[in-house]
């Protein structure tokens, strides 16, 4: 078996993951495909953390299952978080499915594949020590390195299937991180994301964020380090310190608030009042004058009335988010809450994330309106999609603050920084016009 095609669902840890099994496989011999009909095996990397991406999933089982009838040598394969929690359910399909690999089996996936060409195979164990420090992951191009830092969750929110599907938390060594963004930047990535499911509460043991952000912040050749989530009960002054002397460590904080009603943040276990919430967003908007603040929101979870929903709006309203990841309840199995009954219905779930979503959307663009007029630093990721219907080609970009910018294309490289003056804003996208010296010069000397 030599080539495998590789799907990723679900969120940027699991697209990590898959830069992760990418780098294991071609080390052991096999090639990456770009098509299902190309391949000797494919693997699906899924996601559990809400129903509606589990259906996408089985669905595409299906297809591979009409796939697998022309060529029944085709092996296949889920990976990830839906491989953990429907380990059972999944073998049970064994005549589709003939490999089951959860998120600690990735480092022995080609043998693995080997073993599952002969019979089905499942590997779901979850490892408390196993965090994939020491392997390099295969990345795609771009100029955005993803960095996990830290796997599993502690926290067990009510609601959440993470700390069941990958486990307990455990951190990568600093020294095997530090490591990694070097390479990350001898390869030519430019700005550096570190990811965890609750990144802020990494620990190695004797490091702690703060560290790692200080000790990365030193790497030539990289020009910017973001991270996400944090978790607002693991956000010390440690790191906002760091945040505030580290000048590569950019201003914009994702702070999941997931309710703005205390009675339901103590039905999800969040661990955290509104108040001390409140408290600790205007403690990051003291320390990092300018920074960008970005959250999660839920609604519908069971229980929700009117009043709590209202108490969400209010302070969506009050905290003013640069912008915010808006999503229905929905219910997992495993979890404390499947347990709950459901108070909500779909129609109403859906009724109070549109109100939200058109709150934040004017919201957002009021924000975007007042950036009007001001110069901006941006780094080039390169053409922009926006720009085909345009009459020029256009450039596109992330501002420190993370946000979207497009302007004409003036011959700037993907990793390149630009000085670009706002001209125009939607709620989403600043529009600008470039301020750059006619020859552009990449910024960055490139280390052999
Ligand atoms: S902090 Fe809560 S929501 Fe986030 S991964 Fe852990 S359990 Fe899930």
């Amino acid at each position: 078996m030599k080539r495998v095609f590789l799907e990723t669902y679900g969120c940027q840890m699991n697209v990590a993951d898959s830069e992760l099994m990418a780098g294991v496989l071609e080390r052991a011999g096999m090639e990456l495909v770009e098509s299902a009909e190309d391949a000797d095996a494919v693997i699906l990397n899924t996601c559990a953390i809400r129903e509606h991406a589990e259906q996408r999933v089985l669905g595409r089982l299906g297809e591979f299952a009409n796939l697998k009838s022309r060529n029944p040598d085709l092996i296949v394969g889920v990976a990830g978080c839906m491989a953990q929690h429907l380990r059972a359910r999944l073998l049970d399909k064994k005549r589709v499915l003939d490999l089951v690999v959860g998120p600690d089996g990735y480092r022995n996936l080609p043998e693995l594949l080997r073993r599952a060409a002969q019979l089905p195979t499942a590997e779901v164990r979850l490892d408390r020590d196993e965090t994939y420090g020491d392997l390099e992951p295969k990345r795609h191009g771009g100029v955005r390195a993803w960095v996990t830092v830290q796997r599993g969750c502690d926290k067990f929110c009510t609601y959440c299937v993470v700390p069941y599907t990958r486990g307990r938390e455990r951190s990568l060594p600093l020294a095997d991180l530090v490591r990694q963004v070097e390479q990350a930047a001898a390869q030519g990535f430019r700005e550096i994301v570190f990811l965890g499911q609750t990144v802020n509460s990494y620990h190695d043991g004797a490091h702690d964020f703060a560290d790692l952000l200080r000790a990365t912040n030193d790497v030539h050749g990289v020009l910017r380090i973001r991270y996400t989530s944090p978790h607002p009960s693991d956000m010390s002054e440690r790191v906002l310190d760091a945040m505030t002397t580290c000048q590569k460590v950019m201003p914009h904080v994702h702070l999941p608030l997931q309710s703005g009603s205390d009675r339901v943040l103590a039905a999800m276990e969040r661990s955290y009042t509104l108040a001390q919430y409140r408290t600790l967003l205007a403690r990051i908007r003291q320390r990092i004058p300018g920074v960008a603040v970005s959250t999660d929101i839920i609604v519908g979870f069971p229980g929700e009335t009117l009043e709590d929903f209202a108490a969400t709006q209010a302070f969506l309203a009050e905290a003013r988010y640069d912008s915010a990841f808006l999503f229905k309840y929905s219910a997992r199995p495993d979890t404390k809450a499947y347990r709950l009954r459901e108070t909500v219905d779909d129609d109403e779930k859906g009724r109070r994330l549109q109100s939200l979503i058109d709150q934040q959307h004017g919201i957002s663009g009021e924000i975007m309106d007042g950036w009007l007029g001001r110069e901006v630093e941006v780094l080039v990721d390169g053409p922009s999609w926006r720009g085909k219907g345009a009459r020029e080609p256009q450039l596109h970009g992330k501002s420190r603050e993370f946000k979207t910018v497009v302007w004409s294309d003036d011959g700037a490289l993907p990793g390149t920084l630009r000085r670009v003056r706002v001209v125009g804003a939607t709620p989403v996208t600043l529009l600008g016009e470039s301020l750059a010296v006619p020859r552009p010069e990449p910024l960055v000397t490139l280390s052999a």
